[in-house]
């Protein structure tokens, strides 16, 4: 490709727009334009970073076995209904109605309608199992569409579901997708780790985050510094922390004006923050839930709705907490209303711990100080729903944990028969009997990968592609394209480099030597071929590798050679 025919329009300038580095380097390498808040288009180069990803992900989903397929995004409404997903997704939704008035979406995802597709044709255990995929855009009405790619309305996901006749034919799917996972991200160059995940109702450890490390990840990682144990945070059970035994004081009423805070208080009382417990109430479907946590603890809201169950989790109104006697700012189940269908205290054990702690008392103004809660909280149900902290031991091993951020590039995931029954999706098993599939779902984003990419290969100057995604290899650039002989000598190297390869860029375009080496760097070729003033005086031209920095000089006659060896090291090293 000519540089000069290129459509790639850099930026001088930082865009004010982008929050995060690919975000910023993706526009100012005229990689990606935005057209409204989370929708973008992709310009050549992005386009083909897009397309290599999605080749990665193609060659080895095809290897595992996997088929792939093209499904709609234009869904009807009445498959989400039938699952009860169309008022579960809410407002993350897209909805659209046709000229008669139906109902549709623009797919979130697509279990629904796969499970649909083959209830009726995937009908005897002989013709299982099956592992279908497609490559298409997504859609997600995210509450805050940001960071560029990473969080985007419409994205780029790789969607594989699998059908098996029992859990241990789902169990082998599984774990095929997950070593087809690994080999993809191995392939990207991305340094991540699997990470245990939530899997909801589902239970067991049949979900895996895969979570490209980075300081600009949304999730938080849990990662055990001696064994294997890593998990995203929502799903690390912390053990529970025992507290020094101590002479139990009776309850007592005090005043603490302008504690609405535990920070307040802990400042004002002068209570070890250990020794406070501080309350979060949540709305979940309109059931009450008021959670009870060490005041250095946070509630795991993903573990309260596991063991509370519902849909749609909430912060608590003012007005539901006042309905069941909780004063805000000062909420604990000392003086709460009667707990029933629509009202639940959940207490952490380690709160439960606690020895002559101060809680709040339901009154504005006032908490109780020598609170035991195992003497005080009557009725309550105990169970772990606080974060792990890196003060916590490994959940497995003991050891010390390390917490990080991660982006979440994949998920793969052990359904069960959550939508094939929902679905009445069944085939004739053995004896002739009908039985819903077991089924596993398996997600890469691929658009957010190559966001995480740039994530963690860059510098100040810009992208620092692996080669595998790269968009273009290898970049040769004539210092002056006015001088002949250079420019002739460039072109020379070009047509012999690209009858072996469609990775070569010729920068000939009529700029200054400084804008050609800044854009280089800024889109992040692996590769740089330059020829200056060394080949004028000594028929020598300059190799730079865009990820290390290493520069050399190699003599005209062996440019093409040295830069295939480079290549291949690279490849090799998965750099
Ligand atoms: P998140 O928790 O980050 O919102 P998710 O768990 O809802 O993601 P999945 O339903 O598991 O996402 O989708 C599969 C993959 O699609 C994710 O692992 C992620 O890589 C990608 N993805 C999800 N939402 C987005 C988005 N808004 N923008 C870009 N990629 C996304
Ligand atoms: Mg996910």
């Amino acid at each position: 490709m000519l540089a000069s025919k290129l459509y790639c329009p850099t930026l001088r300038d930082d865009p004010a727009e982008a929050d995060v580095a690919s975000h910023k380097f993706m526009l100012k390498a005229g990689m990606l334009r935005k057209s409204a808040s989370g929708l973008y288009s992709f310009l050549p180069m992005g386009r083909r970073v897009v397309l290599k990803i999605e080749q990665i992900v193609r060659e080895e989903m095809d290897a595992s076995g996997a088929q792939e397929i093209m499904m709609p995004i234009v869904q009807p409404a009445e498959i989400w209904r039938e699952t009860g997903r169309w008022d579960v997704y809410g407002a993350e939704m897209f909805k659209l109605r046709d000229r008669h008035d139906n109902e549709y979406c623009l797919a979130p995802t697509h279990e629904e309608l796969i499970t649909t597709l083959v209830r009726n044709e995937l009908r005897s255990y002989k013709q299982l199992p099956v592992n279908l995929y497609q490559m298409q855009n997504k859609y997600r009405d995210e509450i805050r569409p940001r960071f560029g790619l990473m969080r985007s309305r419409e994205f780029v996901m790789k969607d594989a579901y699998s059908f098996d006749v029992d859990r241990e034919g789902m169990i082998k799917s599984y774990e095929n997708m997950y070593d087809a996972y690994t080999r993809i991200f191995d392939r990207c160059g991305l340094n991540y780790r699997p990470v245990l995940a939530d899997s909801g109702q589902i239970g067991g450890n049949y979900s895996h985050e895969f979570m490209a490390l980075a300081d600009s990840g949304e999730a938080d990682v849990v990662i055990c510094t001696k064994c294997q144990f890593a998990a995203n945070v929502e799903k690390a059970v912390p053990k529970t922390l025992e507290a020094q035994p101590e002479e139990l004081h009776d309850m007592e009423l005090f005043e603490t004006q302008h504690c609405a805070t535990i920070h307040d208080l802990v400042e004002i009382t002068h209570t070890p923050i250990e020794k406070t417990i501080k309350a979060v109430a949540f709305d979940i479907d309109g059931k009450l839930v008021l959670c009870m946590v060490r005041g250095d603890h946070d509630v795991n809201d993903v573990a309260v709705q596991n063991f509370v169950g519902g849909n749609d989790v909430q912060p608590a109104s003012e007005d539901l907490l006042k309905a069941h006697g909780l004063v805000p700012g000062y909420m604990s189940p000392l003086n709460a209303g009667p707990q029933g269908d629509d009202f639940v205290i959940l207490v952490d054990p380690t709160a439960m711990n606690v020895y002559n702690g101060v809680t709040g008392a339901n009154k504005d103004g006032y908490h109780y100080r020598y609170v035991t809660p195992s003497r005080d909280f009557k009725d309550v149900k105990v169970t772990t729903i606080r974060l792990i902290t890196e003060h916590d031991g490994c959940p497995e091993c003991g050891a010390p944990v390390k917490l990080t951020q991660g982006i979440e590039v994949g998920q793969v995931f052990g359904l069960g028969t959550k939508y094939s029954e929902a679905l009445h999706a069944t085939f004739l098993d053995q004896n002739g009997e009908a039985k819903p599939y077991v089924m596993g779902c398996y997600g890469i984003g691929v658009t957010r990968t190559m966001a995480a990419a740039i994530e963690q290969l860059h510098d100040d100057k810009g992208i620092m592609w692996p080669v595998s995604i790269a968009p273009y290899e290898v970049v040769i650039i004539p210092v002056n394209v006015q001088d002949d002989a250079l420019m002739g000598k460039a072109k020379e190297l070009y047509g012999e480099m690209t009858a072996h390869s469609s990775e070569i860029m010729l920068d000939d375009r009529d700029e200054r030597a400084g804008v050609k080496f800044n854009d280089a760097d800024l889109i992040g070729y692996p590769v740089q071929i330059i020829l200056g003033k060394e080949y004028k005086t000594n028929g020598t031209v300059e190799i730079k590798v865009r990820r290390t920095g290493d520069v050399e000089f190699v003599p005209e006659t062996q440019a093409a050679q040295r830069v295939q060896e480079i290549l291949s090291d690279l490849r090799a090293k998965r750099m």
